[in-house]
């Protein structure tokens, strides 16, 4: 239960997009938590798709899929790693979700007589989904990230409804608003025009912001906040600098330095003297900051000039090399540029290789091609989802000899369907949100890699997939060495391969990414980090 009605803190964007609008909520949310309040996160998303499902991860960045089985905006995975909290579908909201329901309730005859219009039927249905998370009463305070930019005309909508909002719910509601405050080297100059033009901006829809967090490179200096706040008219003390730092992981006491924290409980008529418990929090990033020792893996995938497409595996990466005392680096290697020919040099001097999800077979003969390497040079493995599948490939076609063995996925003719489409994806005809998604039971046997990393037998772990491991071969498997160590008890799905002879060769169905969080590393990248780092 929460400790009082719920606060909604709304957090807008101006000047440009990528200034760290998910870092900076999730860092107030991790301040607030280590308050002793419960706080959750959400996104709102102006594009008209109903989720980030169908997009391509060079549009929009990984797809980050929650225990409830949405696929979801990849901030939402920030804020989880940050607060250790789950979040849910009511955590992302999209303009094509919107639509969708009122359109459907228009078709249901639900405004008869009426004509449905922006307002006040999209702003308020915007409405009622910001505030499920508040009505639940778990929650002293929402935080609601606004996507895009203001002046944006999609976003347009979502700036109406919070601004109706912050005055139906009186002292409740607060805007935080974050803007660039660029340097300009011809000048020596740090700019503030910008950040004027964007609050002009959001006045002009009704919002005064109450505190500006300003993106910049150089420090602020008193005079530039004074000059921001005269201008914005917002209080001194109410304009944050948010200066660049080298972890994200760094904000939360850059934050709390600026005292964002305090001017929120503030601003809100909150009176609170606790002590903010980050402990381990600065353990966590005393150890990122001071490793003992480093090493170098790959990670192979096809979505490689776009670090963000694999954001949930780099950052699990990161919790696990802390977890390890060791600095991680990654060779992000492009799956469609491996051949027989240079896999040798392509995976030289790497301790270890993780192959990343994916889907289409763009890219998946380079990953079978590097894990024949991997599995026979010893070479520690993680494979998630199309990863493992890859290897199921290979050790049918080289171990087993089913020359032409594949998935169905990339060859509907091969002789010997390993990975097949799941029985109740073959009905399937629509793209949008039906893979088989969210939280699965996992049952681990005793003694095995992946039993001896989580130390149990019952698993949660969560999926994003129509193909699985084709029952139909699994003795043969099993005959020659393979083990499936990890099964849905239910429907008796295969969810982790493993070898045994291999030093560590694990290969998950599931996405096991999703759940590593700065307060819980995850096992799975704990106990590969550590096969890692004792590579001989
Ligand atoms: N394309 C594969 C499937 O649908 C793997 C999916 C994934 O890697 N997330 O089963």
């Amino acid at each position: 239960m929460s400790k009082f009605p719920t606060k909604y803190i709304f957090v807008t964007g101006g000047v440009t997009s990528s200034l760290g609008k998910g870092i900076i909520s999730a860092s107030l949310g991790k301040l607030l938590t280590a308050r002793g309040y419960s706080v959750t996160i959400q996104k709102l998303d102006p594009y008209i798709n109903v989720d980030p499902g169908t997009m391509n991860p060079y549009e929009h960045g990984e797809c980050y899929v929650t225990d409830d089985g949405a696929e979801t905006d990849l901030d939402l995975g920030h804020y989880e790693r940050f607060l250790n909290n789950s979040t849910s579908q009511a955590n992302n909201v999209t303009t094509g979700r919107i639509y969708q329901t009122v359109i459907q309730k228009e078709r249901k005859g639900d405004y008869l007589g009426k004509t449905v219009q922006i307002i006040p039927h999209i702003t308020d249905e915007i409405k009622r989904r910001i505030q499920i998370l508040g009505n639940t009463g778990k929650y002293d305070f929402v935080i609601t990230e606004i996507g895009g930019t203001v002046g944006d005309i999609e976003a347009l909508p979502y700036i109406e409804a919070v601004r109706q909002l912050k005055w139906e719910l009186e002292n409740s509601a607060l805007f935080i608003h974050l803007t660039l405050v660029p340097y300009l080297a011809a000048a020596g100059e740090l700019k503030t025009k910008p950040t004027q033009h964007s609050v002009k901006t959001l006045l002009e829809a009704g919002i005064q912001p109450d505190i500006l967090v300003c993106r910049t490179e150089h420090p602020l200096g008193s005079e530039i906040k004074k000059k921001v706040a005269r201008f914005c008219n917002v209080e001194r003390d109410a304009v944050i600098e948010s200066m660049d730092v080298s972890s994200i992981y760094e904000v939360p006491l850059l934050m709390q330095k600026e005292g964002l924290d305090k001017v929120v409980l503030r601003k809100l008529g909150i009176i609170d003297n606790t002590e903010v418990k980050l402990e381990q929090w600065c353990n966590f990033l005393e150890g990122l900051q001071n490793p003992k020792k480093e090493i170098t893996i790959g990670l192979i995938g096809k979505y490689v000039q776009l670090q963000d497409a694999y954001k949930s595996i780099s950052e699990a990466i990161i919790h696990a090399g802390v977890t390890n005392s060791c600095k991680v680096k990654v060779n992000w290697i492009n799956a469609e540029e491996i051949s027989n020919k240079n896999v040798t040099d392509k995976l030289a001097g790497l301790k270890g290789v993780l192959v990343a999800p994916g889907f289409g077979d763009r890219g998946m003969e380079g990953k079978i091609t590097a894990i024949k390497h991997i599995r026979e040079n010893n070479i520690p493995f993680l494979g998630i989802c199309l990863g493992m599948q890859s290897a199921v490939i290979e050790y049918a076609r080289n171990v087993l000899g089913y020359k032409d063995a594949n998935s169905v996925e990339a060859n509907k003719e091969t002789s010997f369907p390993v990975i097949d489409l799941m029985k109740d994806q073959k009905s399937v005809t629509k793209k949008g949100g039906t893979m088989r998604l969210g939280a699965y039971e996992c049952q681990l046997t005793k003694g095995s890699k992946s039993y001896n990393s989580y130390q149990n037998t019952e698993i949660s772990e969560r999926h994003r997939h129509r193909f699985e491991f084709n029952n139909k071969y699994k003795s043969e498997f099993e005959k020659s060495g393979m083990i499936f160590s990890g099964l849905n008890s239910k429907n008796n799905l295969v969810e982790i391969v493993e070898i045994p002879t291999h030093p560590w060769f694990v290969g998950v169905q599931f996405h096991p990414e999703y759940k590593s969080t700065v307060a819980n590393p995850h096992p799975l990248f704990c106990g590969f980090i550590d096969a890692c780092i004792n590579n001989k």
